[in-house]
């Protein structure tokens, strides 16, 4: 599997393996399917290329026979760095010069799985295989086909399933029977999925050569209206931005436990997934990208994960960039606030070049967030125009095999203006980010002079300044390469000035400029929950519980958070229906909260009908963000701990008692140390 979303948060990661011009392994495979035994029966004639020196076949599969094994012959059980496999040595069985072999594996298989929930760090309760009435799903981390340290694969497959059970996986679909359903995908791939269920399927042709597909469990009009509309507008963006799209299908799938997995040319999202408005528009799109970057341009893990950044730069960022500027500036500045949020801990950073694949909100930071801001910085730098004609020979030259950040920034290197070693340092190699400071600025009536500042050793900079004048607003750009340099702009009765503006470096905000948000609390190693009534403490447990993802947290029951402690000993706080004198020690001056009415941005509302949890500076140490809680219920309570994780980016929240939408925004930052008026 290429890639793994949490689509509700937009979470992916990448797997991969290692070195380029990877061996090439061709299976032509019969799988036959039984749910009723939980089998999965499978006859792999495989080609193999010379040079390999084994194959590995999952823990749960048993290897009845391979070609010219004599009898009684055993693959061995090896545990390494990838799991527990069986391992079959080419080198006895005279295929190390490559050949065919025919394998006979059958393996059970039956996770449950009714209770996998979707939550912010297990993505799709990573159920590998199950065979069973309510579905198949043989996913390639069960190791189901044989595979090979860093090998490809070509797949002709023919897929046996009982009656009304319609199997999918990678490739071209030919019905060949009922029940029999053969998939040819003549492009190497690191794996195979396949899921099976009694699905209602539609297609459409997109045009020649390529036809979308709908496999829902329930027949739905407007839904695969929807997808199908998506598929053929995402299919048509990105062959003008990137290149032709690599495969013969792409097939919209809905799965019976929660998922939201991209693979080559096909996507499995859960029933719930698939059904949330704005999926089609988002996570979809970004799944879509993904046959690009990542399924047709494969990771080379070893030298860095840069998919996942370059996906949300096509994918995720482009949609902000096609609503205007704002939303994109306002896209740019998330990722900062993340970067703040998740990343205060130096421990917690490494250098972009390691990022591998999602597993926190730090590892989400950088391999996705940094990596997709200096996808932005090398589009600033080179222009459009350049940008774009570099991504589109990367993807002409590196389709269907491995490329790493070296392959793009020597791309970029050839188009000139741009030095790929020098980029590579301080953007891959080096932990943390630039700290910009502002120092004496001097206005005069026909310039600006001011001093900028960084910490050593210096970044180099392309940094934007802004200066307001007499004629309007005008950007212009300055090299910062030292710790410390003065700069002079011309200026028409300037009147303001203005550093990076629009969030376009990669950089540590300044606490001033993040506004106190939810998920600076979701952030926290070990939060407090404040709680003092005791009718609550239960369902405040169970709040705690929840938002941490079953981390520990620290249950407070005498309403008061902790004060009088050492200087960055502080943690978040998250106070529930807090006392009056404990609430006054969060003044929001957009909120006002007396008895059980609230006025919020000067609009009011009853605590009767919403319950309100907004962030804001704990009062002993203005860096950590505590988050104020006022609850009506204990059932919604302790439902609510598991509901912040989707309402991270804001500052308050209005969540109604019954039905209705969850009302939200955000405070306004407080004025930027590196913006300074005349
Ligand atoms: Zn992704």
């Amino acid at each position: 599997m290429r890639c793994v979303t949490a689509i509700l948060l937009s979470f992916l990661g990448c797997g991969g393996a290692a070195a380029a011009a990877p061996p090439v392994i061709h299976h032509a495979a019969q799988i036959v399917l039984d749910p009723q035994t939980h089998e999965v029966r499978i006859v792999d004639r495989l080609t193999l290329p010379p040079g390999l020196a084994a194959l590995t076949v999952g823990e749960g599969l048993v290897v009845e026979e391979i070609t010219g094994a004599p009898a009684g012959w055993q693959p061995r059980l090896v545990e390494d760095e990838q799991g527990r496999r069986q391992v079959i040595d080419l080198g006895p069985l005279g295929l190390d010069q490559g050949g065919q072999a025919v394998l006979s594996l059958r393996g059970v298989f039956h996770q449950p799985t009714d209770q996998v929930s979707f939550s912010r760090e297990n993505v799709g309760g990573e159920i590998t295989a199950t065979i069973g009435e309510e579905g198949i799903w043989l996913s390639s981390a069960a190791g189901w086909l044989p595979g090979a340290d860093g090998a490809l694969h070509t797949h002709d497959l023919t897929v046996t399933a009982p009656a009304g059970f319609v199997s999918v996986t990678q490739g071209r679909r030919e019905v060949i029977a009922p029940d029999v359903t053969r998939w040819v995908a003549d492009h190497p791939s690191d794996g195979l999925n396949l899921v099976a269920n009694r699905f209602v399927v539609h297609e459409e042709p997109v045009r020649d050569g390529v036809t979308a597909y709908t496999f829902f469990l329930e027949d739905d009009a407007d839904l695969r209206a929807t997808y199908m509309e998506r598929t053929r507008a995402y299919l048509a963006m990105y062959e003008e931005m990137i290149g032709p799209y690599p495969y013969a299908k792409f097939a919209t799938v809905e799965n019976w436990f929660p998922t939201g997995y991209g693979m080559p040319g096909w996507t499995l999202l859960g029933s719930q997934v698939l059904r949330l408005p704005f999926i089609p528009t988002t996570s979809f799109g970004h799944e879509i990208a993904h046959n690009w970057w990542g399924n047709a341009v494969f990771v080379d893990a070893g030298r860095g994960n840069w998919c996942e950044g370059l996906t949300s730069w096509s994918a995720d960022y482009h949609y902000k960039e096609l609503e205007g500027p704002e939303a994109a500036r306002e896209y740019r500045r998330n990722l900062l606030k993340d970067y703040y949020a998740y990343v205060k801990d130096p421990a917690a950073d490494f250098p972009l070049r390691d990022f591998k694949s999602r597993h926190s909100g730090a590892t989400r930071a950088v391999g996705y967030g940094k990596s997709m801001m200096v996808f932005h910085m090398l589009d600033r730098q080179l222009g459009r125009e350049r940008f774009l004609a570099g991504l589109r020979r990367v993807y002409a030259e590196r389709r269907f095999t491995r490329a790493a950040w070296d392959d793009f920034l020597a791309v970029f290197g050839e188009a000139g203006g741009f030095e790929p070693a020098a980029f590579a340092a301080q953007w891959l190699e080096r932990t943390g980010a630039p700290v910009l400071a502002l120092g004496r600025v001097e206005f005069a009536d026909d310039q600006v002079a001011f001093v900028l500042q960084q910490a050593a050793p210096p970044y180099v900079l392309d940094v934007p300044v802004q200066v307001d004048g007499k004629d309007g607003p005008r950007l212009h750009r300055v090299a910062l390469t030292e710790r410390e340099q003065r700069f002079t702009l011309p200026a028409d009765q300037p009147v303001r000035l203005a550093v990076d503006p629009d969030y376009d470096l990669f950089r540590r905000l300044h606490v001033q400029e993040v506004e106190p948000t939810v998920s600076q609390t979701l952030a926290e190693e070990v939060p407090n929950v404040v709680c003092g009534d005791p009718a609550l403490v239960q369902a405040a447990r169970a709040f705690g519980e929840a938002f941490t993802d079953g981390r520990w947290f620290n249950l407070l029951e005498n309403g008061r958070p902790p004060r009088d402690l050492p200087p960055g000993a502080y943690q978040s706080n998250l106070v529930i229906n807090p006392a009056p004198a404990v609430a006054a020690e969060y003044p929001r001056p957009e909120l006002t909260v007396a008895g059980r009415t609230l006025v919020l941005e000067g609009r009011r509302y009853s605590l009767d009908e919403y319950d309100l949890v907004y962030a804001a500076a704990n009062p002993a140490q203005p860096e950590v963000t505590d988050l104020v809680i006022h609850c009506g219920s204990a059932a919604r309570l302790a439902a609510l701990g598991g509901r912040l994780g989707h309402y991270g980016k804001y500052s308050w929240l209005l969540l109604p008692a019954g039905q209705g939408r969850v009302l939200r925004g955000n405070w306004a930052p407080a004025a930027s140390p590196l913006t300074a008026a005349r």
